[in-house]
């Protein structure tokens, strides 16, 4: 009997172990509310996304306090033509994601090789000013797409990757407005009509779009800086490019994006925009220019803005200032 009894305590631990994981996950659900979104990850999510961490994404870029590297060539994206690859796609309520199977490898920029793409997805905004997640100059753009890959020559599995240091590297793309639709998105498009009012688990087969014609032509002019993932758990094994050369969707294209819904906490099937972290400090991390950008206007700072170039050039002009009033007195 005493047997039965201890069974029974041990199936009652566990069933109250498994309950309790279940309703820290409930309470661990982050998404870009009000009350689950980017300025609460932080808190809800210390050691991973928290004040402590010092190489997070995405980050504010001014051109002019990056630093040239001659080394980077140019970027591109190999797969074999004859082999099977395939894309399909899912709205999983934080944002539409392309799974791309198959070996799709990035090549060039530095990166070797093996870095072999997994999936894209996009971050957006509800109005034209916001959305991309990177801001350069101060500037935001409309729509941001990520293109994520692993190290495939290091690690067998994304799985595997996960826990590597510079396991992982994202290609960046932000999109500007343009009058025309741009019809090398017009597939994509399409499939993301497909997913708007679906959930996480609808998962739908799409034609196949060759990765290289999302992204810029000029594939030579980038930002290279070492970062993290940009949604919870934050990891901080990313090598980032972000182009300098932008896309182009248009407006009505764009709006395919924002007609995407997904339930909010209460249930309410809302519109799914605004899916964007903002920019975190640099914390001494170099940003590195595979070109020499024109010189930037000083922006004024924003939010994650390493202030420390902005407040050296102050000085320097306050003391060229005096110097020049000491001349002329
Ligand atoms: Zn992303």
């Amino acid at each position: 009997m005493s047997g039965i009894k201890v069974m029974l305590w041990i199936i009652a631990i566990v069933f109250m172990t498994i309950c309790s994981t279940d309703a820290e996950d409930k309470a661990q659900k982050w998404g870009y509310d009000k009350e689950d979104g980017p300025l609460r990850w932080g808190k809800m999510f210390p050691d991973e996304c928290g004040e402590q961490k010092h190489r997070q994404s995405p980050v504010y870029i001014n051109t002019s306090a990056v630093t040239f590297i001659e080394d980077f060539d140019q970027i591109s994206i190999v797969y074999q033509k004859n082999h099977e690859h395939k894309m399909s796609i899912l709205n999983n309520g934080e944002t539409v994601k392309v799974k791309v199977e198959g070996q799709v490898n990035i090549v060039g920029g530095s990166l070797g090789e093996a870095y072999r793409i997994i999936q894209l997805h996009f971050h957006w905004g509800s109005e034209d000013d916001q959305g991309s997640e990177h801001k350069i100059n101060g500037k935001a753009y409309p729509l941001e797409m990520h293109m994520v890959s692993y190290d495939n020559g290091r690690f067998a599995t994304l799985q595997e990757a996960l826990s590597g240091f510079n396991s992982l590297a994202v290609l960046s793309t932000l999109f500007e407005i343009s009058k025309e639709d741009n019809p090398v998105l017009d597939t994509l498009i399409h499939a993301v009509e497909e997913v708007a009012h679906k959930g996480p688990n609808d998962i739908i087969d799409m034609d196949w779009v060759d990765p290289q014609s999302l992204i810029p032509s000029k594939t030579n002019h980038f930002f290279r800086y070492d970062g993290s993932l940009t949604t919870p758990p934050c990891l901080e094994n990313v090598i980032w490019t972000v182009f300098s050369e932008k896309q182009t969707i248009s407006e009505a294209q764009l709006e395919r994006f924002r007609g995407c819904f997904y339930q909010n906490n209460d249930g309410e099937e809302v519109p799914l925009v605004d899916n964007f972290r903002p920019p975190q400090p640099l914390h001494g991390r170099e940003i590195y220019a595979s070109f020499q950008p024109k010189a930037a206007v000083p922006a004024a700072p924003v939010d994650g803005t390493d202030s420390s170039s902005i407040v050296t050039s102050s000085l320097v002009l306050i003391i060229g200032m005096l110097a020049a009033a000491l001349r002329f007195f």
